[in-house]
């Protein structure tokens, strides 16, 4: 195994059956000698700093069924809310009060934001805040909303193409959603030119390594600016209840191999990272990641948007929560910077 970890950082890829191996094969003694290359690449490009990108969870309302999600259409039990541009620019000030330089608008795929509602409110952040970029995670958008987007101020776009495998895919999501559209989007995205995130849920339900070996090999060919995953973790009022999470081990293996694969990509340190373990995201650094964002939602939101359960709730909105942050990392040899924290790739 060690030896496909050795070509893996001097090749930065691997044969589809290689990945399965790996994957299938990984070990405490292997994850740790990942782990060590993982973190000698990360320092190479980013030193020890960490990125944060401030959240903003600005609506719970989602048109969409997806299975795995809490905020799914059909769960009846979500206390709605939706924040104002008022709202939205408030968090936005505290947030660059407190180093903040990039400002995450998440939400589910809300209809009452139009491309208008969404285009003042991207241009209102823009002019405040020349300096900060704008990301946007907003699910999928016609060619057209996104070029929209992008000409109001935003610079960056998260969306996880959650499996690259379609049967995978329809496995997680009603009929009406596809991989090909959702990835359709990726390159749409990529082609207005914003900075692109993409990613996975690891152990979601019906997972196999194959579907892991061809999400590797997707991103590699997709080369995003960045790459979130996280564990899957069953929220109670979905039908995923009864299903296990995913797991800190198969997460952490799969960080390390990223960032062999793709020195130089932005990779944070998930909330569901955090959620499944106290020091999740501290392991998650010091797997490979380099990037953290905390919640700059209000407080009185911040338990409505339960996209799976027990999601961790440390907000950053204050002096204190923001020093707090920073003292974790510090303990484990890295220090939070408040550089917009552009992708090298
Ligand atoms: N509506 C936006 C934002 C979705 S929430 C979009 O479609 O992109 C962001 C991510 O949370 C999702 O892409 C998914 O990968 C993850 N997520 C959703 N439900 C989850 C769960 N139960 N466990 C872990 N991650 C989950």
């Amino acid at each position: 195994m060690e030896d496909l970890i050795d070509k893996l950082e001097n090749q930065q890829k691997l044969s589809r059956n290689e990945w399965i191996r790996l994957i299938q094969g990984r070990n405490p003694q292997i994850s740790n000698y990942l782990f060590q290359k993982a973190r000698k690449i990360r320092k190479q490009h980013y030193g020890n700093d960490v990125y944060i990108r401030g959240l903003i969870e600005f609506t719970n309302y989602c048109r969409n069924d997806c299975y795995y999600c809490g905020l799914r259409r059909s769960n009846q039990n979500v206390k709605h809310y939706r924040l104002s541009k008022e709202t939205i620019l408030s968090c936005c000030e505290t947030g660059y009060q407190l180093g903040f330089r990039t400002f995450v608008l998440q939400g589910g795929e809300d209809r009452y934001f139009t491309d208008d509602i969404m285009a003042d409110i991207v241009s209102s952040i823009r002019i405040r805040y020349p300096d900060c970029a704008i990301t946007l995670s907003i699910g999928e958008c016609s060619h057209e909303r996104y070029r929209r987007l992008f000409e109001a101020g935003a610079n960056r776009f998260l969306l996880r193409h959650e499996t690259y495998n379609s049967s995978h895919y329809a496995k997680l999501h009603p009929p009406e959603l596809s991989a090909a559209h959702r990835q359709k989007c990726l390159w749409d995205l990529k082609e207005i030119g914003y900075q692109v995130g993409t990613g996975f849920m690891v152990g979601s339900p019906y997972q196999t390594p194959e579907n892991l070996a061809d999400d590797m090999i997707f991103l590699k060919k997709l080369n995003p600016q960045m790459v979130g995953i996280g564990p899957f973790i069953p929220h109670h009022d979905t039908p995923f209840k009864d299903e296990n999470a995913g797991t800190l081990e198969l997460t952490l293996f799969m960080l390390g191999l990223i960032r062999l694969m793709m020195p130089k990509v932005l990779l944070p340190a998930t909330t569901a990272l955090g959620t499944i373990a106290p020091d999740g995201r501290e392991q998650g650094i010091l797997a490979g990641a380099n990037v953290v964002m905390p919640n700059l939602s209000p407080g009185d939101v911040r338990n409505n948007y339960l996209i799976y359960d027990n999601k961790i709730n440390t907000g950053v909105e204050s002096a204190e929560g923001r020093k707090a942050l920073e003292k974790r990392m510090d303990a484990i040899g890295y220090r939070i910077v408040t550089a917009r924290g552009d992708s090298l790739n």
